[in-house]
């Protein structure tokens, strides 16, 4: 361990570089360095739970700030209407 010579200036985060958290369709999170470069960009799972490396973001977090992915979120809106429409038929 190092002691707080009283040169604190310089902090250290556990992962400086990857400050942004991003929810995957698998339920999972990842870290990454920024946010996705679009809604149709896919990511590998890194749970080490074999999900896959082709995933959908679902959402992405940097200090609190949300990004949420629309096309995705459009998209499990239309298939919840959709089995809505196939319990009423
Ligand atoms: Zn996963």
């Amino acid at each position: 361990m190092m002691a707080d010579g009283g040169q604190g200036t310089f902090r250290r985060t556990q992962s400086a570089e990857y400050t942004v958290r991003i929810l995957l369709e698998c339920g999972c999170w990842t870290r990454a360095r920024c946010h996705p470069m679009s809604d149709h960009v896919r990511l590998g799972c890194t749970s080490g739970q074999a999900h896959g490396y082709r995933k959908q973001w679902v959402q992405s977090e940097e200090n609190g700030a949300v990004n949420i992915n629309r096309t995705y979120a459009a998209r499990q809106e239309a298939l919840k209407t959709e089995e809505e429409k196939e319990e009423t038929a």
